[in-house]
């Protein structure tokens, strides 16, 4: 097991220069971000390149279609279950509804009896499991969720103000995948948004160590210890409280979408009690749930076919999906994959394709002309081999963040357009995120008053102009996810044996007091991994420190070296 420790120790240390050629993908007075190149050679070490893997050998079996805003469930005449003998398979449909327990409302589903249907029936609920038999051998199951206009949606009355066109809003997040990494696994998908008028934020920082932090900062501007004072997720119903910015997008009229693969650890349910109401207009918990009682084939741990569909692909084409139903309706959806990411570092390559095509059918169906799109990550990959190392490191840091505006947006804003753009290499982190959906909301409806960031007041929407020269501190980036510290070596003369003697000693010290009451005291150090010293630094000198104990767990500790 590898565990991550970013403490802050001091030791002291002489400060000499050593000169260094890195380049850099930010350098002022007050960040030094070092560019790393997207295969170098501890990157080559870990890089392995996979396939897409296919759920199922055949054809889906049932399919459905929304014709008038009425939904159909088929079975698939032509699928080669179906004709390959005479008797065709028996096939029946139940309807999932959400049905949590008082403890935890998030939580559960129930599935109404199965009823027996002959090629197509007419869907009254939207989320539809369907199972097929032949001689009595189950051969298919599968869970659909076609979207169609519900009452309440219907009844919206759209923003009227006619000066202004509501901007739509799709966020797609890939968890755990650093700028870089998606350069390394994902080619095709980034030749396509680059060729596509998305721009690359380059300097993207995230806030906190996890996902739950990192969603709350981009949809609520509030950090950890500010999100458990106001609305304490591990109470029922309590996060229901949370002032997350799609219900300003419901009040002001949008339609919106909140959808999540691997319910287990998703970001409102692990280790938290999630939504006593659906947070959103569609709320696709209870159809990733019944997916997930499918066949579950997993891959790295990862849940990653449901049935005879990969999780990752259900989230995507229900993103399309709903921004295709909500095409002329002001829309806010963030669609969440961790299924073909989260535990590893390779996984996001399989996947490549299919998300390039994602994106190409969203160009078709005019959503990249009329919508701001935003692909992002809320981290980069926090285990295995790669962590450990200096890049590892900085890729941990800084996710990727694409982001393409609707195509008139430029006729419109310009003095935003080109802010936009020249922003894109400048410190950005997740408040300036939460910054810029205000703004979006405030452009669709001049009466909306944005409010800043509680944990970052300075921070700023990307529409406006950001001061080049900001600091981690200017844009609440915590000290142990900074990133502009300079290049990191470990090849400097001040790291001697006293010097990793001192820092081993100290660690220890912090490791003992933070593993509290499990063998506290029998634990030692048994290999310093690597050691390094931050060059070209802004303000502060910084130790990375990675160690191995007897019990096997791995340490990576951040010590701030006070000079003399
Ligand atoms: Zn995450």
């Amino acid at each position: 097991a590898m565990y991550v420790l970013t403490l802050l120790l001091i030791i002291i240390f002489k400060t000499i220069v050593v000169s260094s050629d890195t380049t850099f993908i930010l350098i002022t007075n007050e960040c030094k971000i070092p560019s790393f190149p997207t295969f170098s050679k501890e990157a080559k070490e870990v890089f392995d390149p996979q396939n897409y893997t296919n759920c199922t050998d055949s054809e889906l079996l049932t399919s459905t279609t929304v014709v008038n805003n009425t939904a159909y469930l088929h079975i698939n005449g032509e699928n080669e279950i179906y004709d390959e003998d005479e008797e065709p398979p028996t096939c029946c449909y139940s309807y999932v509804t959400r049905n949590g327990t008082d403890e935890e409302p998030d939580v559960g589903i129930s599935v109404s009896e199965c009823t027996h249907f002959n090629t197509t029936v007419r869907l009254e609920s939207a989320t539809v499991m369907v199972k097929c038999e032949k001689d009595s051998n189950l051969v298919y199951e599968n869970v659909h969720n076609p979207i169609t206009i519900t009452e309440e949606v219907w009844k919206k009355q759209s923003i009227t103000n006619t000066h202004n066109t509501p901007i739509s809003v799709l966020i797609l997040v890939i968890d755990s995948v650093s700028r870089i990494n998606f350069n390394r696994t994902m080619p095709l998908t980034r030749k396509f948004l680059l060729n596509n008028k998305f721009t690359d934020f380059i300097a993207y920082n995230k806030v906190d160590d996890n996902t739950f932090p990192n969603c709350m900062a981009l949809l609520s501007g509030l950090n950890l210890r500010q999100t458990y004072s106001k609305c304490n997720p591990r109470e029922v119903g309590a996060l229901d409280e949370c002032p997350m910015i799609w219900y300003d997008f419901q009040k002001l009229g949008y339609v919106t979408a909140y959808a999540e693969d691997w319910a287990d650890i998703s970001t409102f349910n692990y280790n938290i009690k999630g939504f006593h109401k659906p947070p959103t207009d569609y709320y696709f918990k209870p159809y990733v749930e019944a997916a997930e009682t499918l066949n579950v084939t997993r891959k790295e741990g990862m849940p990653y076919c449901a049935g005879p569909e990969t999780e990752g692909e259900r989230i995507l084409n229900l993103a399309k999906d709903f921004a295709v139903t909500f095409k002329n309706q002001p829309s806010f959806g963030v669609f969440w994959m961790n299924t073909f990411s989260h535990n590893d570092i390779n996984a996001p390559s399989g996947m490549d394709e299919k998300v390039a095509n994602f994106f190409e059918e969203l160009r078709n169906e005019d959503i990249l002309r009329n919508n701001l799109v935003i692909l992002l990550s809320d981290h980069g990959i926090r285990f295995g081999k790669f962590r450990q190392t200096i890049q590892g490191w900085f890729e941990e840091r800084l996710p990727l963040a694409f982001i393409s505006l609707p195509s008139w947006f430029k006729r419109q804003f310009q003095w935003e357009y080109k802010n936009f753009h020249n922003n894109t290499n400048k410190l950005i982190s997740t408040y300036d995120l939460y910054m810029t959906l205000q703004d979006v909301l405030k452009k669709s409806a001049p009466n909306y008053k944005p409010s800043s960031s509680l944990a970052c007041p300075k921070c700023q929407s990307l529409f406006s102009d950001i001061n080049k020269q900001r600091s981690c501190r200017d844009a609440g980036i915590p000290e142990p996810w900074c990133t502009c510290v300079g290049e990191f070596t470990t090849k400097d003369p001040r790291i001697t044996e006293e010097v990793n003697e001192e820092a081993s000693k100290l660690a220890l010290k912090e490791i003992r007091r933070w593993l509290e009451y499990e063998e506290p005291f029998s634990t030692s150090v048994t290999n310093i991994i690597s050691s390094a010293v931050n060059l070209n630094r802004t303000r502060k000198s910084y130790l990375l420190f990675v160690v191995q104990t007897n019990t096997d767990a791995i340490y990576q500790i951040l010590f701030r070296i006070r000079g003399v």
